[in-house]
């Protein structure tokens, strides 16, 4: 059995007591023997406090990004080793708007699941095409690429540390969701290309979040896929009662 998933990426929303107030939400209403991993992204800044917070709850805690090298002159960033010593183990690489915005090009994510992968640090690896790609009818061409060139590096034993997510651009943020055919269909498509290149153990064990546009009114019949492994949210993520009906939606 695939591990289930449902994480919330934060993106840059919540100051700190507003951080504090939606972790309380999220343990006071997400269910215990929830048949999922919970996982949650808020900012840099309050991730300590975020683990601190969620110490005594099966609730995980991840980064939104990471830099790719050790140390050094990189003003601004966040290296792997910062993230481990706070007691992050998790790690968001390649999510669309570090793709789009800060130029992350297929070479620095691979670079960046390496040193992941050196620290012992789990990868939610996020890819997906651009509604042209999908007009263009180059939709499955575009994923299978950005599989092979940030992830494919990788060791047949460094999967136990990754989590794909699936998150067609044009529906981020934009209200509109893939069908849950549109997502069972590259969802297959992306299992069967890890089993191309890794074999069939590895395929089936990998989960495959969906992310784009999620919410409690879409999330069971998405869910519902056979290879639809559980979701990444954002904006749904924001608010405790949406997300716990999303997570409890698995
Ligand atoms: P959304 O974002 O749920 O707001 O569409 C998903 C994501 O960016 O991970």
């Amino acid at each position: 059995m695939r591990q289930k998933i449902v994480a919330g990426n934060w993106k840059m929303h919540k100051n700190a007591e507003e951080t504090e107030d939606l972790l309380n939400e999220l343990i006071d209403k997400i269910p215990n023997d929830i048949d999922a991993q919970i996982i949650v992204a808020p900012t840099f800044v309050n991730l300590a406090s975020a683990v601190d917070h969620l110490e005594f709850t099966t609730i995980n805690v991840a980064a939104q990004n990471m830099h790719q090298n050790e140390n050094g002159a990189y003003t601004g960033e966040i290296s792997a080793d910062m993230l481990t010593s706070i007691g992050v183990t998790t790690v968001i690489i390649g999510h669309s708007e570090r793709r789009a915005y800060f130029n992350e090009s297929d070479a620095i994510l691979a670079e960046k699941v390496t040193t992941a992968l050196k620290h012992d640090m789990t990868s939610i690896f996020c890819f997906g095409e651009e509604l042209k790609d999908r007009k263009d009818g180059q939709h499955f061409n575009v994923v299978e690429n950005q599989l092979c060139d940030g992830l494919f590096h990788i060791e047949n034993e460094d999967w136990k540390k990754i989590i794909l997510a699936y998150e067609p651009v044009w529906a981020i943020g934009t209200g509109e969701t893939a069908s849950p055919e549109q997502a069972q269909e590259m969802h297959e498509f992306i299992r069967e290309t890890v089993r191309k290149r890794y074999g069939s153990n590895i395929a089936e064990g990998v989960s495959i979040l969906y992310g784009g546009s999620v919410k409690p009114e879409n999330a069971k019949e998405i869910f519902s896929k056979p290879d639809v492994d559980g979701g990444l949210i954002g904006g749904a993520a924001l608010k405790a009662d949406d997300f716990c009906k999303i997570a409890t939606s698995i």
